[in-house]
């Protein structure tokens, strides 16, 4: 039975987040942006600093650090505490907007997670900052692409140590055991998947960075690209609009007044009943374990394994069929659609599902071919037929052997 698979939870068909960094913002910009985004259902990522910087940005520019708020103020803070217990999710843009050191990593870390109250799990590295991961050309270990990427784009040029053990600003262990995903890659198209369907994913040369993933980060360009048909093709493509954006930034203004073309885009995106809203970590999360499940088409049905450690939840399938009866005995029956849904497959399990209750009673998914029951048909028909010139060739030997025997007897009697 041949069985495919949708990534998101039934009856969703695309899904939609967002990876807000948090450059130039304050508490009431963010404030203001995030109000209207949880009003619409849309749960963004705001990746947040911890500290003022106390260093440049940059080791070879050595560049001024970005302002924005910090979670040591208290009144943001507050507006971080309480965007989680409305649904968003709060990541980290690194320590503070300069360059940081490994104590000073190892404490920001520590104190994010006290003051928000849970310990950020996504990251995206700001800027130029010194102890970003495999940053910039340090993400290639070929010198040819390094040479190139500074002759394309001569400003480029920066220093990353974040994953230098000798470095001052060394923290990739840290780093490894706080985040589980870091971004990486920026794509053009709406669909991150359709470029980058392994999202999220580790780099076995870069260990200290458990999964990477992609987004669009195009800020309003972007935004100006959501169309009822630019959704209809995302829906199409089971597809991902993870967005990267400087929300406190670019959204809004200081009345908090929100841009006009994002009103358009995100009411837009909310309206629709078909796509998946959520927190970057929990469609990272999602996408981790159906990237990985394995459906073994079976005679009688199909198996389904889950490898990962992610309970997964209203998993969506097509298989062409009326009905399936999973391994509990229920009965399973798709929409109008010909969508069905398993409820949940647990963590390091596999899951059978049967094409009828006969097969669910023999118990043996896998069953038997017709070209294996024929040519084990044709086997018998061989052995017959081997048994047959077998038995006529004992019977001729039987006959051989018989008379010389009988002559020897006959001679021995004689001999008596
Ligand atoms: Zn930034």
């Amino acid at each position: 039975m041949r069985v495919r698979v949708g990534r998101w939870p039934y009856p969703y068909r695309f899904a939609f987040g967002i990876t807000d960094d948090t450059d130039q913002s304050n508490a009431a910009r963010v404030r203001a942006v995030y109000d209207f985004c949880l009003s619409l259902g849309i749960r963004p990522t705001h990746c947040a600093w911890v500290y003022h910087p106390e260093q440049s940005c940059g080791i070879v520019h050595d560049q001024m650090p970005e302002a924005g708020a910090v979670l040591q103020d208290p009144e943001y803070a507050a507006v971080c505490r309480e965007l989680i217990a409305r649904g968003a999710e709060i990541g980290s843009h690194g320590v503070s907007s300069g360059n940081n050191t490994r104590e000073s990593v190892r404490e920001g870390l520590r104190e994010h997670g006290e003051i928000v109250g849970s310990p950020p799990r996504v990251i995206c590295f700001h800027k130029h900052n010194a102890e970003n991961l495999y940053w910039g050309e340090e993400f290639s270990s070929s010198s040819i692409i390094r040479w190139l990427v500074r002759r394309l784009v001569p400003t480029s040029h920066e220093r990353y140590e974040g994953h230098k053990q000798s470095s001052a600003y060394f923290c990739g262990d840290l780093m490894r055991a706080r985040f589980d995903y870091t971004r990486l890659f920026r794509t053009v198209s709406l669909n991150v998947l359709s470029k980058n369907p392994s999202m999220p994913f580790h780099l076995d040369d870069k260990p200290y960075v458990k999964y990477w993933f992609s987004c669009v980060a195009q800020d309003l360009r972007a935004c100006r690209r959501v169309s009822a048909r630019s959704l209809d093709k995302l829906a199409k493509e089971d597809g991902l609009f993870l967005l990267y954006a400087h929300m406190a930034e670019k959204f809004v203004d200081d009345d908090a007044r929100i841009h006009p073309e994002v009103q358009r885009a995100f009411s837009l995106i909310s309206s629709r009943e078909d796509c998946w809203k959520d927190q970057v970590s929990s469609i990272l999360d999602r996408l981790l374990a159906i990237k990985n499940l394995i459906v073994t088409p079976r005679r009688s049905g199909c198996v389904v394994s889950n490898p990962t450690h992610v309970v997964l939840r209203d998993v969506q399938f097509r298989c062409g069929r009326e009905k399936i009866v999973a391994q509990g005995g229920q009965v399973l029956r798709p929409d109008v659609n010909g969508v069905f849904v398993l409820p949940e497959i647990p963590a390091y399990s596999a899951v059978s599902l049967f094409k009828s209750e006969e097969a669910l009673a023999a118990g043996d998914p896998r069953g038997i071919s017709g070209i294996e029951v024929l040519r084990m048909k044709l086997e018998e028909v061989r052995r017959l037929l081997l048994f047959r010139s077998d038995y006529r060739s004992t019977k001729l030997r039987e006959k051989e052997f018989v008379e010389p025997a009988a002559q020897v007897r006959v001679g021995t009697a004689d001999g008596e």
